[in-house]
């Protein structure tokens, strides 16, 4: 038997968890993205943040710079100041000064009322053209530092440094102011610390280059072509960064400030790649954050089709295989047997259906455990006994067992059978709980033309001819033949039939004379049904009660019966006829022993007829339900009835029986009197020997014996001289109509 595992990668679920785990992944990119986006802007944030900082400090120290020009030019001033000197003086303390001029200054003049100016020099020019002057002089303010100027005294590029003369009445006199070379003034912004990578500019009014980090842009004018008057920093304070280029032409922002000591603007140029630096480092760390993503989420998808296969393993554990033997389950079986059957579309094959006898009884007395254990056994049993055969075995349902094997012949397949089965008989007596397996054959055979589709069919065949064994009988395996399927027909219609029949009233009682051997009389009846159907004819029971026990339709069928039988003797006991105790037979199917009687006492009472003239007849069955065959006898006892032991010999463990029942009458099975010799009608010698010790054992045990089946008048010789007490048969009379049984029974009684 080749027990295969069958691994079924669910590939839709795996797919459709990929598919979740891209759109994850999807969207995981998308929040990536966005998050990057945020991140830049917080960069951008974070770097305009950081300029506008730097360009305030630089700010804060041009003004302080500035501030400490305008007190170096105070220093000049506060000699003059108030003093109402005239022109000359002026000019002569100038004179003076010259010596005391440090850089970035390089020049001090003083220009009066009429713009007439002297410098340290004595150089005279007319400065009422200059706009510091003007500034000054017209009081606008008091201190003033110009845009970039040509010195009217070298030529060169140079910053004005300007502030008002009072006299003593507090009226301006005049401009006194420094003249700043640009090379000397960018030199001394210079001087404030900053960091090598700043680029700060300082530009004048005019767009002319006041300072800036390369030398060589100094005194130019930067006018950055698309943003030439932009002021970045708007009335409210925000600052607003503008596409821009550096002096060298390089893609960049430009934050302006525009400081307060003088008509400058500051400027500072952060090159564009400064800001992509930064943004390429975040994308890169984006794409990291990304690739982790997706090696975890590969990862995780891994996972998921181990984790699956494992479980998917487990499920096939508890969806392809049975949980107590182990063993396929039935849909699983038919799957692969089919498969077998379509690849060996020309072999031969045999099914075989077995069951325990009797399980639902050792489920009910035993309890599920002991009957799953049971189970265990058995399955173990068919597998290794089978396990040789090219074939598979499944636990179908219940005690139900499978088993399909590819055979050469149906005659080798038979022998084999016949040898496990022995095998198999044997050790499942050995068990535990001891129990006996049945089982139902059907062949598989390609050169017969058959419309054997699938394992369906095979099945229901097996099944079919294993439920044509009769329980009781030591039947043990059953094959599938077009004779069983004709049987099948005719069941199918009994079937369709039965309950009509029963309320037609075509099912009737005939009754068996029983003949006391001493005195050659009439002492009783067994009452035994019969069925004249207007479709199949007349029919014994053997052709309709195994049926019947199979779909429980006996027990109405019993019932219906006792009745008759009842009607019977009322109707003997109205008439004033002779009656006998009456014999009535009771089928396997009723197992519970309180509806039973109770059922059976209330039909005796609608009849008002008394127990002793009914006998009741149980069948001796398997092992199992000892319990309740006792339950029944006893209780039928208490009310007065006679019980007998049917059949009595013909299973398993007749002799076991006879201590736990406590049945009044043994009626022995008539197959103990086949044996005989059929030249002299006698039995032969060890079967009379065997039946005087059964009787004996009887009558010492203090039980009525009865012999059914009595045939040849040495047979009754027999019996009668062993003290058998009654017998049953066709010697004396087969069974009889009722009308017939009467004047039998008026003639011998
Ligand atoms: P059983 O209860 O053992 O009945 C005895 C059977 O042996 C009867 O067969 C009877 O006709 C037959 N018989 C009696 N003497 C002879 C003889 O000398 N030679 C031969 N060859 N046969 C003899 P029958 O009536 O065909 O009944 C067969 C079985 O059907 C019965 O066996 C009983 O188990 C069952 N049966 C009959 N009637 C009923 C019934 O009303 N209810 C139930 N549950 N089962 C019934
Ligand atoms: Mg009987
Ligand atoms: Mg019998």
């Amino acid at each position: 038997m080749t027990k295969k595992f069958y691994i079924n990668t669910n590939i839709e679920r795996i797919f459709s968890f990929a598919i979740s785990l891209l759109i994850i992944l999807v969207l995981n990119i998308i929040l990536a993205n966005t998050l990057l986006k945020k991140i830049q802007e917080n960069v951008r944030a974070t770097i305009i943040d950081n300029c506008d900082d730097q360009i305030e400090d630089y700010a804060l120290a041009v003004n302080s710079k500035l501030k400490q020009l305008e007190s170096r030019l105070d220093i000049f001033y506060a000699k003059i100041a108030y003093r109402d000197y005239s022109t000359n003086e002026i000019r002569k303390f100038l004179q003076n000064e010259r010596d005391k001029i440090n850089p970035p200054f390089d020049n001090i003049a003083y220009a009066d009322k009429n713009g007439n100016s002297w410098n340290v020099f004595d150089e005279e020019y007319d400065v009422s053209d200059r706009k510091y002057y003007q500034k000054i002089i017209s009081g606008e303010t008091k201190f003033y530092v110009s845009n970039i100027l040509e010195s009217r005294s070298n030529g060169k590029s140079c910053t004005i440094f300007a502030r008002s003369v009072y006299n003593n009445k507090t009226e301006i006199v005049g401009v006194l102011f420094a003249t700043c070379p640009l090379n000397e003034l960018s030199s001394y912004f210079d001087e404030i610390k900053r960091s090598e990578s700043t680029r700060f500019i300082i530009r004048d009014e005019n767009k002319r280059i006041i300072s800036h980090y390369n030398k060589k842009w100094i005194g130019w004018v930067y006018s950055p072509y698309k943003y030439s008057d932009t002021v970045l920093r708007t009335s409210n304070g925000e600052f607003h960064v503008k596409d821009s280029i550096t002096t060298d032409g390089e893609p960049a922002y430009i934050f302006y400030k525009e400081i307060d000591s003088a008509p400058w603007t500051i400027g500072y140029t952060v090159p564009k790649t400064e800001f992509t630096n930064v943004i390429k480092r975040q994308k890169a760390y984006h794409n990291f954050i990304i690739e982790i993503i997706v090696v975890t989420l590969s990862l995780i998808l891994m996972l998921e089709i181990w984790i699956h296969r494992i479980l998917e393993r487990h499920q096939i554990i508890s969806t392809h295989i049975d949980a107590i033997t182990h063993l396929w389950v039935r849909s699983y079986f038919e799957k692969e047997a089919n498969k077998l059957l379509k690849r060996y579309s020309n072999a031969k094959f045999l099914l075989i259906e077995s069951d325990i006898r009797g399980f639902k009884f050792i489920n009910q007395n035993y309890g599920e455990n002991q009957a799953n254990k049971m189970l265990l056994q058995f399955s173990k049993l068919l597998y290794e006994n089978t396990n040789h055969y090219d074939g598979i075995l499944c636990r179908g349902y219940a005690d139900h067992f499978f088993i399909l094997i590819k055979i050469t012949s149906v005659h080798k397949a038979m022998h084999y059978f016949k040898k496990d089965l022995k095998i198999i008989t044997e050790k499942s007596k050995q068990a535990s709980i001891p129990f006996i397996p049945k089982f139902g054959l059907s062949f598989y055979l390609p050169n017969i033309k058959d419309e054997i589709q699938g394992i369906q069919l095979l099945i229901t065949r097996a099944s079919f001819a294993k439920s044509t064994i009769k329980e009781n009988a030591l039947q043990q395996f059953a094959i599938y033949d077009d004779r069983l399927l004709q049987k099948s027909k005719n069941e199918n219609f009994i079937e369709t039939h039965m309950e009509a029949a029963l309320a037609n009233n075509e099912f009737f009682v005939m009754y068996q004379p029983k003949v006391d051997l001493q005195s050659e009389k009439v002492v009783g009846a067994e009452a035994l049904v019969r069925w004249q159907s207007p479709v199949l004819g007349y029919m014994p029971p053997n052709s309709f009660v195994p049926l019947f026990e199979r779909n429980n339709f006996i027990v109405k069928l019993d019932f219906y019966v006792y009745e008759q039988v009842f009607k019977f003797i009322r109707k003997c006991m109205d008439n004033k006829e002779p009656t006998v105790p009456i014999s009535v037979n009771v089928s396997r199917n009723h197992d519970k022993p309180d509806k039973f009687v109770h059922s059976f006492i209330a039909l005796l009472k609608k009849y008002d007829i008394s127990p002793t003239l009914i006998e009741v007849e149980l069948l001796e069955r398997a092992t199992l339900d000892k319990n309740l065959l006792r339950d029944i006898t006893i209780m039928l006892q208490k009310e007065g009835l006679r019980v007998a032991m049917d059949d009595f010999g013909s299973g398993e463990s007749s002799l076991n029986m006879l201590s736990t029942i406590p049945v009044n009458i043994l009626k022995f099975d008539r197959s103990f009197l086949f044996a005989n010799d059929s030249e002299n009608g006698r039995l032969d010698a060890t079967s009379e020997s065997f039946i005087e010790t059964l009787v004996g054992l009887g009558k010492n045990l203090k039980k009525e014996t009865i012999f059914e089946g009595v045939e040849t008048e040495e047979q009754r010789d027999f019996l009668k001289k062993i003290k058998c007490d009654q017998v049953q048969g066709y010697f004396y009379s087969k069974p009889l109509r009722e009308d017939d049984f009467m004047e039998f029974l008026k003639k011998h009684r």
